[in-house]
């Protein structure tokens, strides 16, 4: 068991190497710095509490090691810490904490009391100060740990306080702290009440269980767990192709056991999921890096923040790849037997909120063998079941397109939903990779362009055009390098002659320029690409004869059920489902 060690007031060189600057901006760097000492104090349980977003009250309650009695006074004075002794303790540093200021700085905007109990010592200690002075100290009960209460934050810091937002914005950015402290130390038992009411509780666990309890079971199902070990480990949990959303904040990084931002390395994270979600939306989960502690400076920011790599193009690439094998590692829509959450809240929908026809168990779809493999089945279940590959779904007949431009289709008993520009993309894309494969080039697919489209777009690229000739001419383009910095494209695939060629070609360079890419994964990206761009758009309508067409292409393209972002294509609704929404009893 760690005990207290002493706290020393840092000299004036040591403290002039530290990263200087304010570090308490409003109550959620307050309960940061709170939470952070808790846990350099090796403490097992951390309880929060906020009351009038932070400004009021913050308590931080743990069970570590506490602080000696004697060194009471020294923790709150500035540059006073047990964490390093001298500047080169800075470097490799694992403790959260090393500055020595935040609770001096906590101490002189508000009125604080702390308590503690030191390990080992049978009696506490109590201190009281108020705007950064001392204004008693003594002996006092106290279980073992520490507990900091902080009232009146900047209430004689009016400068502060007209810098601060909304009482509720305030708390909840607080809370959003501790959700993604008690994330990045699962093993710590949290708890965190925001006036009055609980709003977190972790039982310190995995970093699952941590996870399950900040984000939800429900968002949790859609995580995939990331496991790359090596020099630099990547590790963590991320959503899953089919669930996504609007804002980047649902993604928390970890570096060496410390939240960080790092703009390199949520990039790193969005670039995995290129191609696979829709533009503008992002992925969520945890990422975490180990690295050596030489490799990291953390001392770069007043708040510690953020961090500085000595290769950050390394573990970037790290970061994007277990991402990226993490992602495509994915199992097929449904394959793996749960619904994944959009599945559900479409059959909520259906059933009108009827949750309790969820978790019974799944029937199949009556099947014939024709050539559409592993068929999505959406059944009563809480469960998307898979058909054995060697069965298929009957031949599909079009009826129709309905709501935002639906296929819907039917199929022996069984009513059929397809999204067109899904479906199509899918179909597409599988013909551009199977074209790919073909011993011999066969370029009947290409349409020439009338005007040739010239993007400029640096030597770096153009020379990976060239090196991707075999690829793209396979898959229906012409295109070459013009002149040292430029490519031409002549032809596109004949399936995407509809497509603007200019955008197209500049998507496609990009996706070419996607940093420490396996060519694999740039055939499957660039394919993609090419596949959404020439298939039908969403809402167009399509005559009877082109959704039969494509209903029939789909039939016959492997993993037709989702499309190559690994959105689903096709919502297969069997008679049970049909019968049970309707209220009618089961055949
Ligand atoms: P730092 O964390 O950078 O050392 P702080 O001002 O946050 O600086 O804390 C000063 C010192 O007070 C710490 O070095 C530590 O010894 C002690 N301390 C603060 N909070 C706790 C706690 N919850 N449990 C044990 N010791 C603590
Ligand atoms: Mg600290």
């Amino acid at each position: 068991m760690i005990a207290a060690a002493p706290i020393r007031r840092l000299s004036q060189v040591v403290a002039d190497a530290i990263a200087a600057g304010e570090v308490i901006e409003r109550p959620a760097s307050v309960l940061k710095e709170l939470v952070e000492n808790a846990l350099d104090a090796d403490a097992s349980r951390i309880d929060i509490v906020i009351e009038g977003g932070g400004l009021v009250r913050i308590v931080v309650a743990d069970d570590g090691t506490g602080i000696a009695a004697d060194d009471l006074g020294l923790a709150v004075e500035r540059h006073a810490t047990s964490k390093i002794a001298v500047a080169r303790d800075i470097a490799g540093v694992r403790t959260l904490g090393f500055r020595g200021e935040a609770l001096a700085s906590i101490a002189a905007v508000s009125e604080l009391h702390l308590t503690t109990r030191s390990r080992g010592s049978t009696g506490g200690a109590s201190l009281h100060v108020r705007n950064g002075e001392v204004l008693s100290r003594a002996a006092a009960a106290s279980g073992p740990g520490t507990r900091v209460e902080v009232c009146e934050l900047f209430a004689a810091s009016p400068a502060r306080l007209r810098f601060l937002r909304s009482v509720a914005t305030e708390g909840s950015a607080a809370v959003r702290v501790a959700a993604d402290l008690a994330i990045t130390h699962p093993g710590v038992a949290f708890t965190c009440t925001n006036d009055g009411r609980m709003v977190l509780r972790t039982a310190g666990g995995t970093l699952r269980e941590a996870l399950r309890a900040v984000i939800g079971t429900r968002a949790d199902r859609d995580l995939l767990d990331i496991h790359a070990p090596g020099p630099i480990a990547v590790g963590g949990a991320i959503s899953s192709p089919h669930a996504h959303r609007a804002s980047r904040s649902g993604l928390v990084l970890i570096v060496n056991n410390r939240l960080v931002h790092n703009r390199a390395l949520l990039a790193a994270v969005d670039e995995s999921y290129r191609g696979l979600i829709p533009g503008g939306r992002h992925g969520y989960g945890v990422v975490t890096v180990e690295v050596s502690g030489e490799a990291v400076d953390v001392n770069v920011h007043p708040a510690k923040r953020e961090v500085r790599f000595s290769d950050e193009r390394a573990v970037f690439s790290a970061v994007q790849r277990a991402c990226w094998a993490t992602l495509r590692a994915a199992p097929a829509l449904g394959a793996d037997g749960h619904v994944p959450s959009g599945f559900a809240d479409v059959m909520l929908e259906v059933r009108d909120g009827d949750l309790d026809v969820l978790g019974r168990p799944a029937t199949r779809l009556p099947l014939q063998s024709g050539s559409l493999r592993a068929p999505l089945v959406v059944t009563a279940g809480d469960t998307v079941t898979t058909a054995d590959p060697s069965q298929t779904l009957q031949a599909m007949e079009a009826l129709g397109q309905a709501g935002s431009g639906f296929l819907v289709a039917t199929a022996g008993d069984t009513v059929v939903l397809v999204d067109p520009h899904a479906a199509h993309e899918k179909v597409l894309y599988s013909d551009l990779l199977e074209r790919w494969r073909r011993p011999t080039p066969d370029a009947a697919g290409a349409q020439l362009l009338l005007m040739p489209v010239v993007v400029e777009c640096g030597p770096d690229t153009a020379s990976r055009v060239a090196a991707e000739h075999d690829f793209f001419s396979r898959c229906g383009f012409t295109i070459e390098q013009f002149g040292p910095g430029a490519v031409r494209c002549t032809a596109v695939p004949m399936s995407a002659a509809d497509a603007d060629p200019e955008v197209l070609v500049g998507e496609l360079l990009e996706g070419l320029d996607q940093r420490d890419a396996g060519t694999e994964e740039r055939r499957h990206r660039l394919a993609a690409l090419v596949a959404c761009h020439a298939a039908v758009r969403f809402g167009d309508r399509l005559d009877v004869a082109a959704q039969q067409r494509l209903l029939d292409q789909l039939m016959a393209t492997p993993g037709g059920t989702t499309c190559p972002h690994g959105r689903p294509s096709v919502l297969i609704l069997d008679d049970t489902v049909l019968r049970r929404a309707f209220r009618r009893p089961p055949r």
